[in-house]
């Protein structure tokens, strides 16, 4: 799929640009601080229902102003979808195709993106919560259900810890117990059901990053992709095996929750390993190879997408072509064929190439250069 138009009003620091942008290569070219970021931002908005900068919508706004609003039409196979996403005052407006949806998941599953910027480049190294997070926004791009199956856990794990805090205070920790369990059940359910999500896209994410990567090092570097947990599971295993899993930990472990004041299992706590000829990248990776590693984990997202729906998503991709050597960039150029890219970068040279459709973004507007 492709953007064909983006449309922004009083969107950061975008007083009012409408904007076309070809299927293939776009690159938004512009010094800093120009409005380039804001907006992938708000095309990124579309595929994932909020910032990507973790920015509340009101953060959006444009200083001084009200609200704003945010259109995309992109271009299916077989047909031409439009979102819309505008906040006035206190008031969100959600359209798809012109109609009103309610909830922010009924706008999310349409458009699907991409997006590779500086941060990622940490995700090897980085904390354990960078690369759930990773996760859990490219499974909600594929399952939008579980973006409420995980606020859902979110809510359950965070009044079960207000009770184990309850219980860790008080001298009848006893009394607890009943109101404990009754969240433990609950949380056991929602964690198995995570848990599978996750299971199943770390080894779709393996088995497309290993391709990649090895391809990527003429053969030299052999990837491997394991999910972390300390609970157990294996290949095959249902839901219903997994749950009484969960419970299990949760119900051997509570005197130690309760003397720690929070839960101590659960998808909230695991972990990515990646394994490059058998070490731990997150050790040993050299600068070079961690960058190889974010590169094919961000193209192995989108094969991801593209094997589930039959079309490539849009990649976004901010500010890291300079990050990129010449051989990692051909790799990529290569790799992704059909596809839009959204570049931007403050260099026009950083990436080669005859078709490319460059916009120059100057102090929030934009402007095609031919
Ligand atoms: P760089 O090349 O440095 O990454 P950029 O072109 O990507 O620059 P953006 O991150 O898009 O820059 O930001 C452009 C400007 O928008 C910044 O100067 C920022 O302060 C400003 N800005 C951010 N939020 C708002 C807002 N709510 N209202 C007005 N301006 C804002
Ligand atoms: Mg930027």
């Amino acid at each position: 799929m492709y953007v064909k138009k983006i449309k922004l009003s009083t969107f950061r620091n975008i007083e009012s640009v409408e904007m076309k942008l070809e299927p293939g290569m776009n690159f938004l070219l512009g010094e800093n601080a120009q409005g380039k970021t804001n907006i992938l931002e708000a095309i990124y908005l579309f595929a994932r229902g909020k910032s990507f900068r973790l920015a509340k919508d009101s953060e959006l706004v444009m200083f001084g102003k009200r609200g704003f609003t945010a259109e995309i039409v992109y271009q299916k196979k077989d047909r031409e979808e439009t979102l819309f996403y505008g906040l006035d005052g206190k008031e969100k407006t959600k359209k798809k195709n012109g109609v009103r949806v309610d909830r922010i998941t009924d706008m999310l599953g349409h458009f699907r993106a991409v997006l590779f910027y500086p941060d990622h480049l940490q995700l090897v190294k980085g904390a354990p919560f960078e690369r759930r997070r990773f996760l859990d926004i490219a499974i909600s791009q594929c399952y939008p259900v579980y973006i409420n199956l995980y606020s859902r856990y979110l809510k359950y794990l965070s009044e079960r810890n207000t009770l184990l805090k309850m219980a860790q205070k008080g001298t009848e920790a006893e009394s607890f117990s009943a109101q404990i369990a009754v969240y433990s059940e609950g949380l056991a359910s929602l964690a198995a059901e995570i848990r599978l999500y996750r299971e199943e896209y770390v080894q779709k994410l393996a088995a497309f990053g290993k391709e990649m990567l090895f391809s990527l090092s003429n053969g030299r570097e052999n990837l491997s992709l394991n999910y972390e947990s300390d609970t157990v599971y294996t290949k095959g295993m249902d839901k219903e095996s997994l749950e009484r899993e969960y419970k299990r930990a949760f119900s051997e472990s509570i005197k130690r929750e309760i003397a720690a004041g929070s839960t101590l299992f659960g998808v909230h706590r695991d972990d990515i390993s990646f394994f490059v000829n058998g070490k731990d990248a997150r050790d040993f990776a050299s600068q070079g190879q961690q960058r190889s590693l974010v590169l094919v984990l961000k193209l192995a997202e989108g094969k991801i997408s593209e094997a589930l729906f039959g079309e490539t998503p849009v990649y976004l991709f901010d500010d890291v072509l300079s990050e990129l050597d010449e051989e990692r960039k051909s790799f990529l150029l290569s790799g992704i064929k059909d596809a839009q890219f959204i570049f931007t970068g403050c260099d026009r040279e950083a990436v080669k190439g005859s078709s490319l459709h460059f916009i120059e973004v100057k102090e929030g507007k934009a402007t095609e250069i031919k």
